[in-house]
This record gives C-alpha cells, structure tokens and sequence, in this order.
C-alpha cells in the first residue's frame, strides 16, 4: 500500500534545494553515506506533521531546521515541506478528499510556523489533530528508530505502555482527555471566580435593593408632587400677575387722582395767599381811606359851622319876618338847586362809571374763562403724563422688549450664579452721543456681562432645558480687549471731527471697563460723514468708524446709514421717561403761572363787583336825593309864592353878599358831601371785599382740608395697593424661584408643559403638603441606587446563570471524562489482548521458536497500569530482559513492533536503522517478514544493510554531490551496495 506519495522539500536541513520524492512502492529503502541527509527525511516528516520540540528534531531551536549554508551555498531564510498523501481509503477520516497535501513553511525572520492543507491556510492543531487520526506521530509507531528500538525493552512498563496507547488509538482519547481536565480546571476556576463575584454582589444587593425601592418611592412622590405643584404653580403665577397687573392700573389710576387732587390744594393754597397778602393791601387802604374820611367830615363840620355863623349875621340884619323868611327861602332854594345839580353830576359820573365796570368786569371774566380752559388742557396733558410715566416705570423693571433668552436669564438671575446684568443696563450714554452708542453697539446692548465662563455655561445650560432661546454673554475672564494700537490712536485723535473712542466715550462701572474696551475699543465716533471717510482712509479701513447721525464704516469699507427707526430705541424707554419729565415740569410751571393769573383776576372781578353793587346803590341813594331835593325845591318855591306872589326864579334869585358867602359854603358842603360819600362808598367796597374775603378763606380752608384728606384717603390707598403689589409681587417671585430651584423651569417653560388636572385646588394643595412631608421623611435619598440595583441585579442573575451553565459544564465534562476512561480502557484491554494473540507466534517466527506476551504492571488500574513483557526464546530462560544482547532486544521490540501492526495496521511506517544490530540472517527474516505487512502498511527503511535493501521496491541514494546539500536519486541494489558498504 502506498499512503505517503511525495514529500517535497525546499530549506529544511540539508535539503538547501527544492528536493521532490516520489513514493510509487509499498517499501522504500534509503540509503546512503553517514551524513548524508538520510534522516533528515524523517525528520521533515516529522516536522510537516507539526513537530514542536527542536530537540527531537535534534537542534537546539527551531531556527536550526533551516538550511544553515555551507561552505559553497548561502543560508536560507525559510524552510518549507510539504506531504502528499492518498487518503483514498480515508486515513484521514475527517478530510473528505482522495489527497491530502499538509504544508509547513516557517521564516527564521519571524520566528512563525504557517499550516495549510490542500494549500488552505489552518493552525497547528488541524494539523495535529488529523495526524493523530492516522497514528503518524512521533511517540507512535510510525516513525522508529534504532534508539527507540533498543529503548523499548530498556524503558519503564509505563514508558513502553505508550506504544500500546498509540496502537489503541487511546493517544488520541489522552490528548482530548487532557484538553477536557484542563478545562475542567479552568470551568472550575472560572466557577470559583464566578462564586467570589456572585457572594460579593449577595452581600450588596440587598442594601442596594433598599436604597433602590426607597429612591423608587421618592421618584414617585416626586413625579406627582412636580406634576401637581408645577401646576398649582403656574396657577398661582398667573393669577399673580392678572392681579398685579390690576393693582398696576389701579395705582396708575390712584397716582393720577392723587396729583390732581395735589395740584387743586395747590391752588386753592395759592388763592389763599393771594387772598391773605391782598387782605392786608385792603386794610391799609382801608385805614388810609378812613383816615380821609375823617378829614372829610371834620372839615364838613366847619363848613357846616361856618354856614350857620353866617345865617346868624344874616338873620341880624333881616328884622322883618316875611323878609327874613323870603330871604331864607331864597337861599333855601339856592341850596337845594346847587345840592340838585351835584347829586345829577355825581350820578352822571356814578353811571358812567357803572357802563366802564361792566366792561372791565366782562373782560376779566373772558380772560378767566380762557386760562382756565387752558389749565384744564395743562391739568389732562399732565395726568395723562404721570400715567405714562407710571407705566414706564413699571415696564422698565419687565425687561420688555429683550430677546427671550436675555429676559429669561434676567429674570431668574437669583438662581443663576455671576450673572451681573445686560451692557444696556451698566453703560451710561451722554444724550449727543446716543445714536452714534446705539450705531456701535447694535445687538451688543443686550449681551450679558457675567463674571466668568462657568457662570455661562450654567446660564446657557438652563437656556436649553427651558428652550429659552439663546443670548449672548461676555464672561469677564475670558473676554479679551482689541485696542488700535497707539500710533494710530495718536493719527485718529488729531484728525479733524474726532470725538472719542466708543470705549472711553461710554461710561460704565471701572469692574466691567473691560466689556466696553472688549465691544468698542476699535470704534472711532467722528463728527460728520466726511470726516468719518477721512478717518476711515487714515486707518486703511480697519476700524468702525460712527458719525453722529448714527453713519457706520465698518472695516474692509461697507458703509451703513439713512435712517433708522428704532436706531434710538435702545434709549427710548429712558429717553421717553426723561422727556416726560422733563414737559411734566414744564407744565408743571405753566400751570402755577396760570393759578396765580388766575386767582388775581378773580380778585380783580371781585373787586369790581363789589365795587359795581356799591355805586348800583349809590346810584339809588343818588336818584333818592334828586328826588327828595327837589320835593323841598319845590315846597320852597310854593311858600315864596305865597309870601311874595311871585315865582321864584332868576331875577328873584339876586343876593346880598353875605348869600353870596352862605352859597358859596354850601357849595363847599355838597362838594365835600360828594366826597364823603365817595370815600365811603369805596371804604364800603373793600369792607364788603374784606367780609367776602374772610368767607371765602374760611371755605377755602374748609375745601382745603377736605382736599387733603381725601388725597391723604387716596394715599393711603395706594398705599395698600401698592403693599398688596409688593406682596403679590414677592410671591409670584417666589413661586417662579421654587420653579427654578425644585424643578429647574421657567415660568414660560412650565406654562409650555402640558398641566396636570386640579379640579380641586384646596385637594390639591393638602396632597403637596403631604408629598413634601413623605419627601422629607424618606430623608437622603440615593438616585442612582435605582440604576444601579437594576444594573447590579442584572449583573448577579447574569453570574447565577453563568455559574449554573459552568456547574452544568463541569458535569457534562466529568461525564465525558469518565465515558473516555471507559472507551479507552475497553480500546486499551483489546489491542493487549490482540496482541498477546499475535505475538506468540510472531516472536516464535522471529526467534525460530519460543514465546512471548504482554502484561499489565498493575491490572487493577488499567487506565494507568505499565506494561511488562514475558519472553522465553527458544532453549532460554529469561529473567530480566536488560540481559539480552542488542540484537535480541531489537529482535523482541520487533515482534512487539510487527505484532501490533498485525493487529491494528497503520498506513506508514519508517524505520530508521532500526535492523543495525541484527546478524545477516535476522536482518533476512526481518526484511522478509516486514514485507509481509506492505499490503497494509507503507514502509518507508533507512538502511545500511543489504538484506533489507534487497528485499525493498526501490532505494532512493542520499549523496552530498555538493558539499553540505543533500540530494536524492533512485539507486539500483549494486550503487546502493556501493553507497553505504553494507553486508
Ligand atoms: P547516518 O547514516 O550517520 O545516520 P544520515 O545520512 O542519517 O547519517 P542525517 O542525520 O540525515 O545523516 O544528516 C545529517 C546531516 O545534515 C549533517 O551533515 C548536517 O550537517 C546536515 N544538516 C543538519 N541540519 C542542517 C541545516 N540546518 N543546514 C544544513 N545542513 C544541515
């Protein structure tokens, strides 16, 4: 039988050249000189089957197994042999192929072995594995050599017992034995481990599991009591703010009554001053009139003296009666007519006065009527004033109008560490240079200024889990300054039109000089359009370069301008606010200027007035007067006609000079009477303005105190609505801070969610009570316990499970352990019995006679029992077996050898001088015998001797043609004869 049909060789050992052989017999002799590379063909057998240990392969290391050089010929890098071998009959019963090829190449540069079979790249144990199907190992018996022959007789019965082993096929059950202890050693380290981790999670778990059901019921409390507060919040907040709002308005209702009111105190305050001051005008007036008065009537009474003086010395001279009467009568009439005529002229004059006061009293009371309209106009325009202002105000603390994400950061800057404030709120801006600020700063004026960038990143943190929007911060330690250098700052400061640099012409606190410096160092506010475009030339267009109409060249040159509406909103609110004032006072002077005009026309109409009914009655008393005069007139006259029968007219109206004198004195009386009565009428005028004054201080204080108390009642209510505000106010901050610090939202961001049902408040509010009761009870609580006790537990199931699967291992390999111990006794005790059948006769063949058999050292244990053989050669008794000559020895291991093969035959055997010992005649009989077995068995025969060379097929000559390379031809007996000098 032919198994082996080609080894090639190229580097290994000696074979420095691709060297093929080709086995086309059952039995192949190699012959050759001592040296010549004979062995090493077994060696590369040996080694392509996947030989470890370079000392049986007899080198010091594997590196050795390369062709070393010689002293013509290079060393070589690698060393590769490849076995060809028929697997028709399925030697390699796993292979499903007619031929097996099994290469091994391996690189001295990487120290690597590589496998292949039938050119496919496997590992080492593929190779080893389908080796061992055949039994072509070195222990085994396949490969013999001389050494190993001698040996077997020499070794220990455990030493031999592996021949036995090898022929039951029980290697192969040993190796896999070994691999299932060893894994059974690690199943059973792995299950220790596993034990170890499984005992230390034992002892966390149940702790863990406590924190974990603890941390499960807070979440849960926790969950209900944000979903109900977060509403009950939202709730509150909102009505917070309807009410505060409310409360806004109705304080701005209250302020605008209040100041009315004020303004009405005011100037009823004013009417009463001017009305004191004038008192004290009209009581000197009165006084000096008074004293006028006085003189009137003292000087009256003389007239009056003087008058009756003069009647006496008349009425001396008239001694007759009736002439004495008609004299009288005459003077009497004169009188009355000089009285008549002063009394028509004084009520011509008190008429005419009349007409002229009237006028002026229509006048006054035009004018009146046309500045108090102009007050009422002042006194809406200034409500209307202080309602905006109130507004404003408020709407200045709202942060209306900034970008929501800067208001929402604003807002709740209590919870947001570092936050200082927008630029907007720290810059202070001189009112020439707003719209050039605004121009500069742009969208920069609702940045916000924190202290550092960690601050930021909280801030931008709570942005995002409130999808607040976005803003822009500039954190003091990280924002950097960009200043022009100072050249070109000297060059800039020196050109016509330039006001300032924005970072020097803004104002803000020295701490955050740096934000100004940051935003506006490189900003150059110029005067006029034309001077910016000199500038901006100047500095190569570097810069931004705002006029003060709010023009911007920005650098690389784009210029932006024309006109903007809200480029001055950024100031508006305060801008509005300062110009509100600033008309508030404005009007507020108007107003006290028209009070006072006003109250000093109405004391002018007052006057009038008074003065008007006093000549109303003056012009009575008058009319009374004529009347009366002129009834006395008339009764004189009819008496002088009765005394003379004549009519009292002009001729009869000539005096004696002392008449002349009584007339001319009465004429002074009625003058001085006219006086008098004018006097009085003037001192009646002011009394009566003084009476009317005094009622009208009177009621003005009254009115003013009643004033005061109902703006003191206003004040005191908006005093409360103002506490009510305050209070409102610190809650709704409040219940937006619990939002913030219990569950991180915004108001806006809690309002967006969707709320939780409270139909009941009172209910509810009782259940958040009570949940933050249930909280705090439950004391510190350990999130993560949750997490962790499922990742843990997981983690412990995972290891029970794994030890249940090792544990199960571990039995299933024990079994397996044991149905191999059984197999491989039951193999074991078979080829011993078979070959204790075969080899009677075998030795008997070998040493013409005699007998022989195999024993176990230790019967009891097969499984490890040594194996002893019995032998009796013919005529010998045999004590001990190491006293047999070689031959003998090599003649015994032999029918051991030829034995098994008859019983378990393997497809290649190679012996290496294995026949050396032997005398001419047994190296005949051992020939001939071997060849018996080629029917099943390929032999493959290093030999020197010519008994065997003859008995094989064809013999293949090692030679050394070149020196320290092996190269083998086919040799016929006569040159193998010649090659080796055998016998
Ligand atoms: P004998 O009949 O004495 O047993 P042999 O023909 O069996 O001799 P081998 O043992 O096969 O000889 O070959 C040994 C030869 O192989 C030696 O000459 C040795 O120098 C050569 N040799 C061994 N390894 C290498 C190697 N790596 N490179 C080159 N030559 C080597």
């Amino acid at each position: 039988m032919i198994f082996l049909k080609r080894i090639e060789a190229y580097g290994f050992k000696s074979f420095a050249e691709s060297t093929v052989l080709n086995f086309d017999y059952a039995m192949t002799g190699i012959v050759g000189p001592n040296g010549s590379g004979k062995s090493n063909i077994n060696d590369a057998i040996m080694w392509a089957l996947g030989e470890q240990s370079s000392k049986s392969l007899r080198g010091d290391s594997m590196e050795d197994i390369v062709f070393s050089g010689s002293s013509d010929r290079k060393w070589l890098n690698m060393a590769e042999v490849t076995l060809v071998f028929d697997n028709s009959k399925r030697a390699f019963s796993s292979l499903e192929f007619n031929e097996v090829s099994i290469t091994r190449k391996y690189f001295k540069t990487t120290k690597e072995s590589e496998y292949y079979i039938n050119g496919a790249r496997v590992r080492l144990k593929d190779v080893q594995d389908v080796a061992l199907e055949t039994g072509l190992t070195k222990s085994s018996l396949a490969i013999i050599s001389q050494g190993s022959i001698s040996n077997f007789v020499e070794s220990s019965p455990e030493q031999r017992r592996k021949l036995f082993d090898e022929a039951a096929g029980v290697a192969r059950y040993k190796k896999r034995k070994d691999e299932a202890l060893r894994k059974l050693i690690r199943s059973q380290e792995n299950l220790d481990r596993l034990n170890d981790i499984i005992n230390e999670i034992e002892r966390k778990l149940p702790s863990l599991k406590r924190q974990s059901k603890k941390a499960i019921e807070f979440q849960q409390k926790f969950d209900e009591l944000k979903s109900i507060e977060v509403a009950i919040l939202v709730k509150d907040i909102q009505l917070y703010k309807t009410k505060i709002e409310e409360l806004n308005e109705s304080k701005v209702d209250l302020k605008t009554k209040i100041s009315s009111i004020e303004r009405t105190i005011q100037a009823k305050s004013h009417e009463f001053n001017q009305i004191s001051s004038s008192g004290f005008a009209h009581d000197k007036e009165l006084t000096d009139l008074n004293k006028e008065y006085t003189k009137v009537v003292d000087e009256l009474a003389q007239l009056k003296v003087d008058k009756i003086s003069l009647e006496g010395q008349k009425s001396k001279a008239e001694v007759d009666d009736k002439e004495f009467r008609v004299s009288e009568l005459k003077g009497k009439a004169r009188e009355l007519e000089i009285k008549l005529d002063a009394e028509e002229q004084k009520l011509s004059k008190l008429l005419a006065d009349k007409g002229e006061r009237k006028k002026q009293l229509d006048q006054y009371s035009h004018e009146r009527y046309e500045i108090n309209t102009k007050l009422d106009g002042i006194r809406k325009e200034l409500a209307k004033i202080e309602s905006n202002l109130e507004v404003l105000a408020s709407k200045k603390h709202s942060y209306e109008g900034l970008f929501e994400g800067v208001k929402t950061v604003l807002e709740n800057r209590s919870v947001l560490p570092g936050i200082i404030g927008t630029v907007q709120e720290l810059v202070q801006v001189n009112e020439d240079h707003k719209v050039a600020v605004a121009t500069a700063l742009q969208n920069a004026f609702q940045n916000i200024v924190a202290k550092t960038a960690m601050d930021v990143k909280k801030a931008i943190d709570f942005l995002k889990t409130n999808k607040a929007g976005s803003a822009t911060f500039l954190p003091l330690d990280t924002i950097k300054p960009n200043f022009i250098p100072n050249e070109m700052r000297f060059a800039i400061q020196k050109s016509a039109g330039f006001i300032g640099f924005g970072n020097e012409v803004v104002k803000i606190d020295k701490k955050y000089q740096t934000v100004l410096d940051f935003l506006l160092a490189t900003n150059v506010i110029v005067k006029t359009y034309e001077e910016a475009l000199e500038i901006a030339k100047l500095t190569n267009y570097r810069y931004h370069i705002i006029t003060l109409e709010g023009e911007r060249i920005a650098p690389y040159g784009a210029i932006t301008g024309g006109s903007k509406k809200n480029r001055n909103n950024l100031f508006s609110e305060s801008n509005k606010i300062k110009e509100l004032e600033n008309k508030k006072v404005q009007l507020d002077s108007e107003e006290t200027k028209l009070v006072a005009e006003v109250s000093s026309i109405s004391e002018q109409i007052e006057l009038y007035r008074e003065a008007s009914s006093e000549i109303q009655s003056a012009i009575g008393a008058s009319k009374q007067a004529s009347d009366q005069i002129e009834r006395e007139l008339k009764e004189v006259k009819a008496e002088f006609q009765i005394l003379t029968g004549k009519e009292l007219d002009g001729e009869e109206q000539s005096f004696k000079s002392i008449d002349e004198q009584i007339i001319a004195v009465i004429k002074q009386i009625s003058a001085k009477e006219t006086t008098k009565e004018e006097i009085d009428q003037k001192m009646n005028v002011l009394r009566s303005l003084k009476e009317g004054s005094s009622e009208k201080v009177t009621k003005l204080n009254l009115s003013i105190s009643e004033d005061r108390r109902m703006a003191q009642a206003l004040k005191d209510e908006y005093g409360k609505l103002n506490t009510n505000a305050v209070l409102l106010t610190e809650k709704q901050r409040s219940a937006s801070e619990r939002l913030v610090q219990n569950y991180n939202l915004t108001f806006e961001a809690a309002n967006q969610l969707e709320q939780a049902n409270v139909d009941n408040e009172q209910e509810t509010r009782e259940r958040i009570n009570i949940l933050r009761n249930e909280i705090k009870a439950l004391g510190n609580v350990n999130v993560e316990a949750i997490a962790e006790y499922e990742e843990e537990n997981e983690r412990y199931q995972n290891y029970v499970t794994q030890s249940g699967d090792v544990v199960a291992a571990i039995k299933n390999l024990k079994t397996v352990i044991t149905d191999m111990d059984v197999e491989m006794v039951e193999q074991f005790k078979k080829i011993i019995k078979d070959v204790n059948q075969a080899l009677p006769n075998t030795f008997a063949t070998l040493f013409s006679g005699g007998t022989a058999s195999i024993i176990y050292t230790n019967p009891d244990d097969i499984l490890n029992s040594g194996i002893d053989i019995k032998i009796s050669p013919p005529g010998k008794k045999i004590s001990n077996l190491n006293l047999l000559s070689g031959g003998e020895k090599s003649m015994v291991a032999l029918s051991v050898l030829f034995s098994i093969l008859k019983v378990k035959p393997i497809p290649l055997v190679i012996l290496d001088e294995v026949e050396a010992p032997l005398d001419i005649a047994n190296v005949e009989r051992f020939a001939k015998y071997l060849k018996s077995f080629t029917k099943e068995t390929q032999f493959m025969i290093v030999t020197h001797r010519m008994g065997t060379m003859e008995n094989c097929d064809i013999l293949f000559g090692a030679t050394m043609q070149q020196k320290g390379v092996t190269k083998l031809v086919q040799v016929k007996l006569i040159e193998a004869k010649k090659m080796t000098n055998a016998n």
